[in-house]
């Protein structure tokens, strides 16, 4: 790419909320009443004004209240990204990492973990996005092509070199890029497999179940997921209703979203397991690295343990997989410190086995993340059996390259960037509590407050 002066000029931020809660979309045990939201920023260049003009464009996900939170710890990295030169920081996004990590100020606040590093998760993917459109590629082609050397300086070792070194690293991205082109011309055309959890939100009812569920088999999934955990007697109706309705050969997930002690974890889990579950997700708290453990050593190996969305960082999956606690590890590309630790988290799943079904659905976090398996599939692990990344359809619309479905699988996207792009409309719409839909929004329950 043509060399350039710019520099950072801005990181204009954004609280998006989308007012999902009054559907019941997005329902678990945990969060009843979820609004969609991201805390969102765009950076922006001094580069003349035309269509070489790039901005970066990333985000962290939350489910509301807070998001303003989530968007002022943002904000207060603006200091380490204005003024940089936009060369220096696409050239080497892990530097701007280790920076916007090693404030030691904030890093009080964690360290690495929580609402300040969910924020440099955002602050750094945006850099990535900014790096993918820079080069023109999607950003799975961009990590798919890298020298591995250039790769494993993007990593923090720090906390995890005595699982994964820099040799390790090396050692699995060299040999991944063996067969990588074959892989990458399979990926193009036929996709990375998915699974959906449209079907088993915890508000919905049976028929809406059973219809949703009969849809996503006609749609080519081989995986669907059930929210569980908040009333036994309805999960195993419900887990009945599901089966009934997808047949034998349809893989179904369950998911408590953390609302389990081990004890129960382990025996609600068997409960429900005349119906075949393939996984429990977040059975108990994400912190629980022996508790994981010990409801896998209980309900395995019939059953898997899945987690990983809630997992705060590269260290505790470290443990998780050190403990032998999970069977399936879930990443996300919005809470942990953005696209380099989740390469450390790919490596530390690739040196032991364990397939990644990233966690998705919220908002754009299918978009973000389809990149992170893709570049894992074609140049790392090789392989997609029994990895599947979740899909849920929900608030695509707002993204200017949004994912697209075929067959049950996610199509690799061809647009350059990390696909982290929403409409200037939407973030319009959205913004809380001034965007056009928010302001009519509490004017009229101001007006219904008056009539009352
Ligand atoms: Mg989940």
């Amino acid at each position: 790419m043509t060399p350039t002066t710019a520099r950072i000029k801005a990181v204009d931020t954004y609280d998006i909320r989308f007012p999902t809660s009054r559907e019941l979309d997005g329902s678990d045990a945990m969060n009843p009443d979820p609004d969609y939201s991201a805390a969102y920023l765009i950076l922006r260049t001094d580069a003349p004004e035309g269509p070489g003009r790039i901005e970066g464009h990333g985000f962290t996900f939350t489910i509301g209240r807070g998001n303003d939170v989530q968007v002022a710890a943002i904000e207060a990295l603006r200091p380490h990204v204005i003024g940089r030169s936009v060369d220096e920081l696409c050239a080497d996004p892990g530097s701007l990492g280790r920076a916007l990590v090693g404030d030691s100020q904030l890093r009080w606040l964690g360290p690495e973990k929580g609402v300040m590093h969910m924020a440099i998760g955002a602050v750094v993917n945006a850099v990535w996005d900014l790096a993918a459109k820079r080069a023109e590629k999607p950003l799975w082609k961009l990590l798919a092509d890298a020298d591995p050397e250039w790769l494993v300086a993007q990593i923090d070792f720090r906390y995890i070199a005595d699982v994964l070194s820099p040799a390790d690293a090396l050692h699995l991205l060299r040999a991944g890029k063996q067969g990588a082109a074959e892989r990458e011309a399979k990926l193009r055309e036929t996709g990375y497999p998915g699974y959906t959890t449209s079907p088993g939100w915890l508000g919905y009812s049976d028929e809406k179940l059973t219809r949703l569920a009969q849809e996503a088999v006609a749609d080519g999934f081989t995986q669907i997921k059930l929210k569980v955990g908040a009333d036994l007697a309805d999960d195993v109706r419900r887990m009945r209703t599901a089966r009934a309705a997808v047949g034998p050969d349809i893989r179904i997930a369950i998911d408590a979203n953390q609302r389990w002690n081990v004890g129960e974890a382990i025996e609600w889990t068997r409960a429900l397991g005349d119906f075949d579950p393939y996984w429990i997700e977040e059975p108990t708290s994400p912190d629980d690295v022996l508790g994981h453990a010990a409801v896998r050593e209980a309900v395995g190996p019939d059953i898997k343990v899945a987690t990983g969305e809630h997992v705060q960082n590269r260290i505790i999956f470290k443990q998780l997989l050190q403990a032998g606690a999970l069977d399936v590890l879930q990443i996300d590309a919005a809470r942990v410190g953005g696209v380099g630790e989740n390469l450390a988290i790919l490596l530390l799943a690739a040196k032991f086995g364990v397939p990644v079904c990233p966690h998705a659905g919220g908002v754009g976090l299918c978009e973000l993340v389809q990149h992170l398996s893709m570049f894992d599939y074609v140049a790392l692990t090789g392989t997609t059996e029994d990895r599947v990344i979740e899909y849920v359809d929900h608030l695509h619309q707002h993204f200017t390259d949004p994912v697209v479905m075929r067959r049950g699988h996610y199509t690799a996207p061809t647009a350059p960037g990390f696909s982290a792009t929403m409409h200037a409309e939407s973030i319009a719409e959205f913004t809380y509590p001034d965007g056009r839909f928010w302001a009519a929004d509490l004017a009229a329950q101001i007006t219904e407050g008056a009539g009352a």
